[in-house]
C-alpha cells in the first residue's frame, strides 16, 4: 500500500515536468513524474514512499477545451492518490496563445478545488527568469524582447503578466508586488487577503531571486492550488515538514549496458556528440535519406545498428545519433518535408531503442525533448522515478520497462554541459 502523496502536480509539457520534478527533488521530496495521466494507481515499487508526483501532458498549445479536460483528468487522478495541494506547472517564460491555456485552465482547476484564489508566477531565477512589477524579465531583457516574440506557437508580445494572464481569464487579476514579496510570507498573506477583499481571484507574485521564492513559500501553505513555473516549487517541500536531503534523489544501483541516443540537433547537443566521438567511444550515423528510401530500407539500418553495437556494448557505451549541423538538417528537410523528417527520426531511433534493450542496454541517455517522448514510449515507460540532477534541469531517472528497471535520463536540446554523455554515465556509477 503506497502512502497518501503530498503535492500533485500538472505540468503542460514533458520536459517542463522534468525540470518542476527536479526542483521538488533538491528541495527534499521524492517524486515520480508520469507521462500522461495514469491508468492506474501508483507503480507500488516506484511509488511506496513518493511525497509529491508530477503528471506530464503535451498541454500547452493544444485547444483550450482539451487542455481543461485533461488537466481536470490529471487533477481527479492526484486528488485520488491523496494529494494535499495542487501546483499546475507551465513554462517560465509564460507560453501561451492569446486564447490560453494558462488562465482557462488555472480557473478550472479553481472551479473543481472550489477555491476562489490562487496565484501565478513563472519565476525561475536559476534559470534568469525574474518578474517585477508583474513583468516577466527573460535574462536582462523583457520578455517580449527575448526571442519569444518570435516563437512559432506561443508568441509573447507583452511582458506585463497581469495584463497577459487578465486576457485569458474569467476572474480578475491583480499584482503582489516585489516591496510586499520582499517583507516575507506576512505581508504576502495581508496582501492576499486585501485582493480577495477587492474581488481579484488570480494574483501574479513578484519574485527576482530564490530568496523571494523561499519567503512566498510558507504564505502558500494553505492554498488548494499554486500555479507557476519550476521555481515556486522551491519553497513548498518546507511547507510539508521537508528539507533538502540526498535520500530525496536515491535510485537503486545501475545495471547493464549503456547507450546514447541523440535525436537533437540542438547546439549544446551537437557539441555534446563531437565531445563524445572525440573521445574516442564508437558512435552509429543515422542518414535520414537512407531511412526514407523505404520501410526496408529503414529497417536494415536498424538491425545494423544492433549488429553494430552489440560487441561494443560490453566495454561501454555506444552513441547512436542523428543529430546533424543546420545546413545538412535543411537540406534533409527539403527534400522530406519538416514533420516527415522529424517522424522518420523518431521512429527509426524508437525501433533502435527497442533493439538496444533486448541487447541489454538498461542505462540510457537521451538527448532532445520530441526524441525522448519517443524513446520512452519505446520502451514503454509510464512513470518515472526522478533522481539526482546531472546538469541544472536535467535529472537521473529510473523506470520499469517490460524486461526490467532501466536507468535513463531524458535532455532537452540546450541542456546538458559539452561532456554531458560521459559525465552522466560516470555519475551513475557512483
Ligand atoms: P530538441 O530538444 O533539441 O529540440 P527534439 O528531439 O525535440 O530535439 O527535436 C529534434 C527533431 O529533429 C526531432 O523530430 C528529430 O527526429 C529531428 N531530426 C533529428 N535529426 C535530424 C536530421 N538529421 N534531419 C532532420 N531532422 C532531424
Amino acid at each position: 500500500m503506497t502512502h497518501p502523496i503530498r503535492l500533485g502536480c500538472i505540468a503542460d509539457d514533458f520536459t517542463g515536468a522534468t525540470d518542476l520534478a527536479n526542483n521538488l527533488v533538491r528541495a527534499g521530496m521524492r517524486v515520480v513524474q508520469t507521462i500522461g495521466v495514469p491508468t492506474e494507481p501508483l507503480n507500488a515499487e516506484l511509488g511506496a514512499e513518493v511525497d509529491a508526483v508530477v503528471v506530464a501532458l503535451k498541454s500547452r498549445t493544444i485547444p483550450a477545451a482539451q487542455a481543461i479536460a485533461q488537466s481536470l483528468d490529471a487533477l481527479h487522478w492526484l486528488q485520488a492518490q491523496g494529494a494535499e495541494q495542487i501546483y499546475f506547472k507551465y513554462c517560465s517564460t509564460f507560453d501561451s496563445t492569446a486564447e490560453g491555456n494558462i488562465g482557462p485552465v488555472t480557473e478550472a482547476l479553481m472551479a473543481a478545488l472550489n477555491t476562489d484564489f490562487t496565484i501565478a508566477t513563472p519565476a525561475f531565477p536559476d534559470n534568469g527568469r525574474t518578474v517585477f512589477k508583474g513583468y516577466l524579465f527573460v535574462g536582462d531583457v523583457l520578455l517580449n524582447e527575448s526571442g519569444m516574440q518570435h516563437h512559432p506557437l506561443t508568441p509573447m508580445h507583452d511582458a506585463n503578466l497581469v495584463r497577459v494572464l487578465q486576457a485569458q481569464s474569467q476572474g480578475k487579476v491583480g499584482l503582489i508586488d516585489h516591496r510586499c514579496v520582499a517583507q516575507g510570507a506576512q505581508a504576502v498573506l495581508a496582501r492576499m487577503a486585501e485582493l480577495q477583499a477587492q474581488g481579484v481571484r488570480l494574483a501574479v507574485v513578484d519574485a527576482v531571486s530564490n530568496d523571494d521564492l523561499l519567503r512566498l513559500g510558507p504564505a502558500l501553505k494553505h492554498l488548494p492550488l499554486v500555479t507557476a513555473g519550476s521555481g515556486v516549487a522551491i519553497g513548498l517541500p518546507a511547507n510539508f515538514g521537508l528539507s533538502a536531503n540526498p535520500s530525496a534523489s536515491q535510485l537503486p544501483p545501475a545495471r547493464g549496458a549503456q547507450a546514447i541516443v541523440s535525436g537533437s540537433c540542438s547546439t549544446a547537443t551537437r557539441g555534446q556528440v563531437a565531445h563524445f566521438i572525440a573521445s574516442g567511444r564508437p558512435a552509429f550515423a543515422l542518414d535520414p535519406l537512407v531511412l526514407a528510401r523505404s520501410p526496408e530500407a529503414a529497417a536494415k539500418v536498424v538491425a545494423q545498428v544492433c549488429a553494430w553495437a552489440a560487441p561494443h556494448l560490453a566495454s561501454g557505451p555506444v552513441l547512436v545519433y542523428a543529430t546533424a549541423e543546420p545546413e545538412a538538417v535543411k537540406a534533409v528537410q527539403a527534400q522530406l518535408g519538416v514533420d516527415a523528417a522529424g517522424a522518420l527520426v523518431e521512429h527509426t531511433l524508437a525501433d533502435i531503442t527497442r533493439g538496444l534493450l533486448a541487447l541489454g542496454v538498461r542505462q540510457w541517455v537521451v538527448a532532445g525533448g520530441e526524441t525522448s517522448g519517443a524513446c520512452v514510449q519505446a520502451l514503454d515507460i509510464t512513470q518515472l522515478h526522478i533522481g539526482p540532477q546531472i546538469d541544472p534541469g536535467v535529472p537521473w531517472c529510473h523506470a520499469h520497462t517490460p524486461v526490467g528497471p532501466v536507468h535513463l535520463t531524458l535532455k532537452s536540446g540546450n541542456f546538458g554541459s559539452p561532456d554531458f554523455f560521459t559525465k552522466a554515465l560516470a555519475q551513475l556509477q557512483h
